[in-house]
């Protein structure tokens, strides 16, 4: 009995895989040479399940209507930030986003790279549709848009990530330490982002 959203495919692929889409639907993946491997089938479908039930305990962002902007966790009106202005354009909402989340961001990234007496070479934010918070390379830090509509401790700990890793490039423990001096709480903050959606 399969009590999750999902969707089988059969195909001839090699190996099988279940992953979850941006609906919450799982998706099984499955070589049609196993198509009648009952057991088979019973004990992926079960791991579909497992993956599922993780999925089901994850936060998604808030759900914001057309005037509304999440901004760190909270949910402000268009006319907060667009006195007058009523028409509504995804455009200037993302701009304005951008513009929020830069000035907050570099306050931690200039206060981290201080105090790691490192420079980096710039900053941007940049709309990113996979399934991560940064994207850097070399001393310039890129930072994921959606991070604006998190709760700020999380920004911080990104900003922290970010600058050790202008020290350090790979996840060694080295690295660790570096992120750890920078942001003593890293370990829980970190922990508890992995609960958040992207959408
Ligand atoms: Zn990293």
């Amino acid at each position: 009995m399969i009590n999750f959203p999902h969707e089988i495919i059969y195909k001839n692929t090699r190996n099988a895989y279940a992953r979850i889409n941006r609906d919450g639907i799982v998706i099984f993946t499955i070589p049609t040479r196993l198509k009648s491997n009952e057991k088979f089938l019973t004990e992926f479908l079960e791991r579909g399940e497992k993956l599922y039930q993780r999925y089901s305990k994850k936060e998604k962002l808030k759900s914001t209507t057309d005037d509304e902007l999440l901004i760190f966790w909270e949910k402000l009106s268009w006319s907060d930030f667009f006195d007058n202005d009523k028409s509504y354009s995804k455009a200037t909402k993302e701009k304005k986003l951008k513009e929020i989340l830069l000035e907050y961001s570099k306050e931690w990234v200039d206060k981290f790279s201080d105090e790691l007496c490192v420079p980096y070479k710039s900053l941007a934010i940049r709309k990113m549709r996979a399934r991560r918070w940064q994207c850097s390379s070399k001393q310039d830090i890129v930072l994921n848009l959606q991070l604006v509509h998190l709760p700020q401790k999380y920004i911080q700990y990104v900003a922290a990530h970010e600058c050790a890793h202008l020290v350090q490039k790979n996840h060694s423990d080295k690295f660790w330490k570096v992120v750890e001096g920078l942001y003593p709480k890293y370990k829980e903050v970190r922990k508890e982002m992995r609960k958040f959606i992207l959408e």
